[in-house]
């Protein structure tokens, strides 16, 4: 039984690449050293995948920044305001690639980025490739050719890895109206064609078309692109074997179109799509045809360890229906989404043997995949690697450092009245009304103030010990009393403390609740150079302490306004983790949201009478498929209502979520039932509000009045224009004025003049109405 890899982490264990692409862009390095940084990346990583044993080893899925943008310089699908820097040369190709990336903005040239958005449903980001109606396309980048052969010189026949050419028609964008980028697949197949061949010329045995796609609720339209695509490509290149690659779902409604498509192999994630393995195995068509099934059985995206013995059943489930020589064994999908190697863990007061001992890597995954191949269809009961394994199974199954009766109690008992608050939205308007006294059109912010380096030092010394805790929150104390100040004195309504004592939404929340580990070196690319490193939720989830109160309490203590309580929802802290496998998404969310719900009633009884619980990560849990969209929404919001339910009807509830399509989801958003929601708007002139106005949606909003992404500082007229918008859309005493999001990677001075400018709209707007 073979095994093979979709894909290896490429950013380097020790952040090499991020490090050298920031320094080359930065004009300290030169191409040649990026380029070697890169080179030895993809040297360690083959060489590591030799020597876990792996028999189908990958190339090209090293990227200096962007696998599908790779695809996109492969067959010259470069937009037109690029094309004044292609020159011919190939030196140049990466300062192209880096523009189509980044954007340039020198000597003469402002060129924008191409625009960039998540991967599937993971937290990396891709390029979005570009089309129009006249779109051609051309072999231009010869990187996989490159790699392909740079790895059989160091004497490792690899895997070619390439975006397949439906999913990469599928995940791009048309730029103009009048045509369906699917109709550009004859155009595109050549060029694919020209690489597959010369691949197989230079030796390739086995390329790797990833399909992904084909875990989505697909059309007509792409799934006979897809059956044409993988016709033509076997036709034309029929010495070479296609592994066809879906990953991150089940195949559901596209399962008899995969089974049957002509390639020499189909690679199946059974971590998130279990059902496809007896489903493709009960396809005659697939059974009576020669070709491979890979298994994807070891998950790309999480860190804990493999079950040999689940993963053995399935394996065994699949050969005893095709035959050994007709399976591989995986990883689920690339193992990109993984952080690289658990061995660089060194620090037990922060990762405890007993917990380090459930985890897996990506390195560590490798050496499971090819474990589970060999132990295939031989006694493997006694083995001692499988031995081992079960024992660490065992352990994470009964710690008592997961399991908490009392955790579990609670969520269990959980009512339906724990999601309602006291009085409907209408009663608690008019109460809140009262009792805070907010004038029309009330301002404030979303949380954030910029945290400057001398911040950042203070908690690096404070975590380093060069600082002491005294002297660390007298010091943060200076800076909440100075921000509140400040706010007081620009006029803002509702004032936030600045969350300055916090490193990271998420992680400041983790590392306050029991349940959650960090790592020190588990870091995950994000998109380019940016690179994440997400808790680890291993068990049940409880708030031993008070977390936000003593900030929260301290700044409302020093100013007569009202200061908003800031906390993460539930949602948002599961979703930017790395979560649990041993019980469903839903439960480790409801143990988060009694936590936050505690913590929210803590707030008011501190004196806290306005408290925001940021949802930003609600949209992006959604579901790949259609069908699975109500089942996931209804607990996320129910998570949300239990976290802020438990105060009176005085107490106002915010939320937050920087991003502004709502049309689909604008029912749950609604159901919600936050007092007062802000969203980011103001890109769109307002035009976003239109779903909250069809809608009619009933409670109070702060559409973003300003883009806090840019440096640049908005006029009070714009702002003006933009709450004359969203007038339009909703009724005067629902309206808030804020900007888009926190503030916290923008400097002092734009600040200042940008809410100064708020604020003097603000004021306009109440004297014209
Ligand atoms: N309260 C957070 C802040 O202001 C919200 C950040 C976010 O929405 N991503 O930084
Ligand atoms: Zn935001």
């Amino acid at each position: 039984m073979l095994s093979h890899n979709l894909g290896y982490p490429r950013v380097g264990s020790q952040r090499e690449l991020k490090k050298a692409s920031e320094q080359f862009w930065a004009g300290k390095i030169t191409k040649d050293e990026l380029q070697k940084t890169g080179r030895e990346i993809r040297h360690r990583n083959w060489q590591l995948q030799n020597e876990a044993g792996i028999d189908l080893i990958p190339s090209n899925d090293f990227s200096l920044y962007d696998q599908v943008l790779d695809t996109s310089l492969m067959v010259g699908a470069i937009p037109e305001r690029y094309q004044q820097l292609i020159d011919g040369k190939s030196n140049r190709e990466l300062d192209l690639y880096f523009a189509m990336a980044r954007g340039v903005q020198r000597d003469e040239l402002d060129i924008k980025a191409m625009e960039m958005t998540k991967w599937f449903d993971t937290n990396y980001h891709y390029i979005v490739p570009e089309f129009v109606k006249s779109q051609e396309f051309n072999r231009y980048s010869d990187k996989v050719i490159l790699e392909f052969e740079d790895a059989k010189q160091k004497g490792i026949l690899t895997k070619p890895v390439l975006v397949g050419p439906v999913t990469f028609l599928v995940l791009g964008k048309e730029k103009e109206e009048g045509f369906s980028r699917i109709s550009l697949l004859e155009k595109l197949l050549p060029v694919y064609i020209e690489i597959l061949k010369e691949l197989a010329e230079r030796g390739a045995e086995w390329v790797q078309l990833d399909e992904p796609c084909l875990v989505l609720d697909l059309g007509k339209e792409e799934q006979e692109a897809l059956k044409f695509a993988y016709q033509k490509i076997q036709q034309s290149v029929p010495n070479l074997k296609v592994l066809l690659a879906t990953y991150f779902g089940a195949l559901n409604t596209n399962l008899s179109l995969a089974a049957n498509l002509s390639v020499a192999a189909l690679h199946i994630d059974v971590t998130r799509g279990a059902e496809s393995l007896p489903e493709i195995l009960q396809n005659q068509e697939f059974v009576n045809s020669s070709k491979l099934l890979s298994i994807g059985i070891v998950d790309g995206r999480n860190i804990w360890k493999n079950n040999y013995q689940e993963s053995l059943d399935f394996i065994h489930q699949a050969s005893n229906v095709l035959g050994v020589d007709r399976i591989l064994v995986a990883p689920s999908s690339s193992l990109l989404h993984s952080p690289h190697d658990l061995d660089l863990e060194h620090n037990e007061a922060v990762l405890t043997p007993e917990i380090k001992n459930w985890m897996a890597f990506a390195k560590q995954k490798l050496h499971e995949v090819s474990v589970l191949a060999k132990l295939a269809g031989t006694d493997y009961k006694s083995d001692e690697a499988f031995i081992t394994n079960q024992k660490a199974i065992q352990s994470r199954r009964t710690s008592a450092l997961i399991h908490k009766q009392n955790v579990k109690d609670r969520v269990n008992a959980i009512k339906e009245i724990d999601f309602e608050r006291v009085s409907p939205f209408p009663t608690r308007q008019n109460i809140q009304l009262e009792k805070l006294k907010l004038p029309l059109f009330p301002s404030t912010t979303i949380g954030s103030f910029p945290q400057t380096d001398d911040v950042r030092q203070l908690r690096a010394r404070l975590k380093k010990g060069t600082l002491s805790f005294e002297e660390y929150e007298s010091r943060i104390e200076e800076e909440v009393i100075s921000s509140i100040l400040w706010q007081e004195e620009l006029g803002i309504d509702v004032l936030v403390h600045g969350e300055f004592e916090r490193n990271d939404m998420v992680e400041y929340f983790g590392e306050r609740l029991s349940g959650f580990v960090f790592t020190e070196n588990g870091w995950v690319q994000s998109y380019g150079s940016r690179c994440v490193k997400p808790p680890i939720i291993f068990g049940d989830v409880e708030r031993p302490a008070p977390m936000t109160i003593r900030w929260s309490a301290f700044a409302q203590a020093n100013s007569e306004k009202l200061v908003k309580g800031m906390l993460t929802g539930p949602v948002t802290i599961l979703q930017w983790s790395f979560v649990r496998d041993d019980q469903p998404r839903k439960d480790t969310t409801f143990q988060i949201g009694l936590a936050i719900r505690d913590e929210v009633i803590d707030l008011e009884k501190a004196g806290i009478k306005v408290i925001q619980i940021d949802e930003p990560a609600i949209r992006e849990g959604l579901p790949l498929r259609k069908s699975d969209w109500k089942t996931y929404l209804k607990w996320a919001v129910d998570a949300f209502r239990l976290s802020a339910a438990g105060v009176a009807d005085q107490t106002q509830i915010h939320t937050h979520m920087c991003y502004s399509e709502f049309n689909d989801i604008i029912d749950s958003i609604a159901a919600m039932d936050a007092d007062v929601i802000t969203i980011e708007t103001s890109r769109s002139q307002m035009e976003l509000l239109d779903a909250f106005a069809d809608f009619n949606y009933p409670n109070e909003i702060g559409p973003g009045v300003y883009d806090i992404h840019s440096p640049r500082v908005p006029t009070v007229e714009e702002i003006m224009t933009l709450l004359e918008n969203a007038l339009n859309v909703i009724p005067a005493r629902n309206l808030w004025v804020n900007p888009d999001c926190g503030l916290k990677t923008r400097k002092w001075p734009e600040t200042e003049a940008a809410l100064r400018n708020m604020i003097a709209a603000a004021n306009l707007l109440r004297e014209s109405v």
